[in-house]
């Protein structure tokens, strides 16, 4: 079980995400990154990337993958500043 949050942009943007900027779960660490491809925020699997074999899950893209930081919080869509939701984080597993 992890503690999501959910941020969104005043462009419409949404994503949930791990607040640490990565996820350790049963299925390993993922760790949360911007794709410059198709330009969503995604969760690259960490023994994914220490071995080069990540690709983005949306678009299958490898280049422009880089860590992207909930502390920024940098709309992967506008660049504005995207707000955490108070209070609608969600438990995921
Ligand atoms: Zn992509
Ligand atoms: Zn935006």
């Amino acid at each position: 079980m992890a503690e999501y949050r959910h941020y969104v942009c005043e462009c419409g943007y949404g994503v949930s995400c791990n607040p640490a900027g990565f996820d350790a779960m049963m299925s390993g660490v993922w760790v949360t990154m911007r794709c410059a491809k198709c330009n969503e925020i995604v969760h690259i699997n960490a023994n994914d990337l220490s071995h080069f074999k990540h690709v983005c899950p949306n678009c299958g893209e490898r280049e422009g993958l880089s860590v992207w930081n909930p502390v920024d919080c940098t709309c992967p869509k506008c660049g504005k500043k995207m707000s955490a939701v108070e209070g609608e984080y969600y438990l995921a597993d």
